[in-house]
């Protein structure tokens, strides 16, 4: 149970209240970007279905910046919204209700833009400005040393494919689905890990 001040969170609750962050916070200017917050999450998700990824991809795609809302669950302050944390802020509220590949993909997207600027010399041509801008505060490129360290996580291919889902959902003018039609997915995962609800 995660208490969020005014309500408890619960595999039975938590699908709602994500949601409730898509549907309250998802105007929000992602910014940089010509996509709101919630279009780009959404983007995510529908690239990795397009893709033919498995459900759990999906998921992941789709809670990847949830990070940026981490006020919202009330056990957090203020200053954990900043972008730098996001992706750490992310992995940690999710990680009561949601397996370490979906948690693992959203706690290292950062590095994964990290990672394929050291491994892909194409990659960084491909990337927004808002986003090359970023990777400057986020440390660059990474070392050699980190490249091995980042290719030890189990989840790596799925972490990298997750990144590049969030790379493509950038696109003004692109239609998705709403978060409703994602929710069951979400669901199923949560059910999946929590063992199933009543
Ligand atoms: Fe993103």
């Amino acid at each position: 149970m995660s208490d969020t001040g005014s309500q408890t969170l619960s595999p039975e609750t938590i699908v709602d209240f994500l949601a409730g962050i898509f549907d309250r916070r998802g105007g929000e200017e992602y910014l940089g970007e010509p996509v709101t917050m919630a279009e780009h999450m959404l983007q995510g998700a529908h690239f990795a279905e397009q893709a033919g990824e498995a459900e759990i991809i999906v998921v992941a795609a789709l809670l990847h910046d949830i990070g940026h809302f981490t006020s919202e669950f009330g056990t957090f302050s203020m200053d954990d919204v900043e972008d730098r944390h996001h992706e750490e802020a992310g992995a940690r509220v999710l990680e009561q209700f949601f397996p370490t590949l979906v948690t693992d993909c959203v706690r290292y997207h950062v590095a994964a833009k990290r990672y394929l600027c050291a491994t892909d010399p194409a990659y960084l041509g491909k990337l927004s400005a808002a986003s090359v801008h970023s990777l400057n505060l986020q440390g660059g490129p990474m070392s050699a040393d980190e490249v091995v360290e980042f290719e030890k996580n189990g989840n790596c291919e799925e972490i990298v494919r997750v990144r590049l889902y969030d790379d493509a959902g950038k696109q003004a003018d692109l239609t998705t689905q709403p978060f409703s039609y994602y929710a069951p997915m979400v669901q199923r995962i949560v059910d999946a890990h929590c063992g199933g609800t009543a």
